[in-house]
């Protein structure tokens, strides 16, 4: 990337965000982020409003459902100013805004099997932290992934399934533990946002942005924050 034109995209990218919200959308999407309803993730405290969602969500007492035509009209009407990204798996078992509790506006996601870092994905969180004002990306694992499964097997996959099992081995490498891998994957991915987007990492080192990772369990629908 060209450094000394960084700043000049961003101001860019920022400059179209706000002049596609109409008139007097401004408070209405200041308040999306300050709403009462605590489902709404409000602050750079990303994972302690993740981590009260998941727990909404594994009492059963999940609330985000009960307002959503709500927020469709709202977001369709004004945009949207999504907090928390999500690199996560494709797999069907961990639907992020089920798993946080979380609704529509809420989560600038990405998933792809073997949750991996590729251009389009950063380019996607690029978009999210210098136009949305995305405040916090999480790279979530997940136990019993097929793709870290069959990377770890070393089995070649046919057609484009290489793809994911090419992009995640250099994180596995020397791991036959297959739990084991999937946390390793997850911080070599948390690695690759930092290190290929000068984007993510001007604004981490700003306090603009925390990367963070976690894995969600399939038989219990926790998800746990890595340190
Ligand atoms: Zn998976």
């Amino acid at each position: 990337m060209n450094t000394s034109n960084s700043s000049c995209w961003v101001a860019a990218i920022l400059a179209i965000s706000v002049g596609l919200a109409p008139l007097g959308c401004e408070s209405v999407l200041a308040n999306q982020a300050r709403e009462a309803d605590a489902s709404v993730i409000a602050s750079k405290a990303g994972r302690a409003t993740l981590e009260a969602g998941n727990r909404r969500f594994l009492d059963g007492g999940g609330k985000v459902h009960s307002w959503q035509l709500e927020r469709v009209v709202q977001t369709g009407e004004c945009g949207q100013r999504p907090q928390v990204g999500v690199l996560t798996c494709a797999d069907s078992r961990t639907p992020p805004e089920l798993i946080f509790d979380e609704g529509v506006g809420d989560l600038f996601v990405v998933r792809i099997a073997g949750n991996f870092v590729d251009p389009g994905a950063l380019g996607t969180f690029e978009y999210g932290s210098a136009a949305l004002g995305m405040h916090t990306i999480v790279v979530m694992g997940h136990t019993k992934c097929g793709a870290v499964t069959a990377t770890c097997a070393g089995t070649p996959l046919p057609g484009n399934m290489s793809a994911f099992t090419a992009a995640i081995k250099p994180a596995v490498e020397g791991i036959s533990d297959v739990r084991a891998a999937e946390v390793a994957n997850v911080r070599y991915q948390m690695k690759q946002l930092r290190e290929r987007s000068e984007i993510l990492s001007k604004a981490e080192a700003a306090g603009d942005l925390q990367i963070l990772g976690a894995i969600y369990d399939v038989d219990t629908g926790r998800v746990r924050f890595l340190d």
